[in-house]
């Protein structure tokens, strides 16, 4: 993942910057982002993911709709296990600019409840049966 150019890196929450070889922030513990932080003020947490699956799919399915996204784990790679204190069982979180907050929290919005509709779908699905038992 090293873009031309590229040496620094920078803390998507405090907005330090660090060298390319730096990982995380040490003082958010905060995977690094190739890209300074937007004018428009720090990234804000529009949802929590209980796992990176869940974290994956809403990550790709706000960048489908054009909208950059940090995905911030409880995790962090190369620091072993350790895990933040979030006071949540949440894996993880998603974060975007402040300008994109709304759109992005209308997005994941849509489509849990389109989920919650899809569930709901099996029982009211069955018509026509003919299995009275
Ligand atoms: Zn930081």
């Amino acid at each position: 993942m090293s873009e031309p150019g590229g040496r620094f890196r920078w803390c998507p929450e405090c907005g330090t910057r660090y060298d390319a070889g730096t990982v995380a922030c040490p003082g958010c513990r905060v995977v690094l982002v190739a890209d300074p932080p937007v004018a428009g003020g720090a990234p804000v947490v529009i949802h929590k993911v209980p796992d990176a699956a869940a974290g994956a799919l809403l990550a790709g399915l706000l960048e489908h709709h054009g909208l950059r996204v940090h995905l911030r784990s409880a995790t962090l790679p190369g620091y072993g296990n350790v895990r933040r204190d979030w006071g949540t069982t949440a894996w993880g979180e998603l974060l975007v600019s402040p300008d994109d907050a709304d759109e992005a929290r209308e997005v994941i919005s849509e489509y849990l409840s389109a989920l919650e509709r899809g569930g709901q779908v099996r029982d009211a699905d069955v018509e026509g049966g003919s299995g009275a038992l």
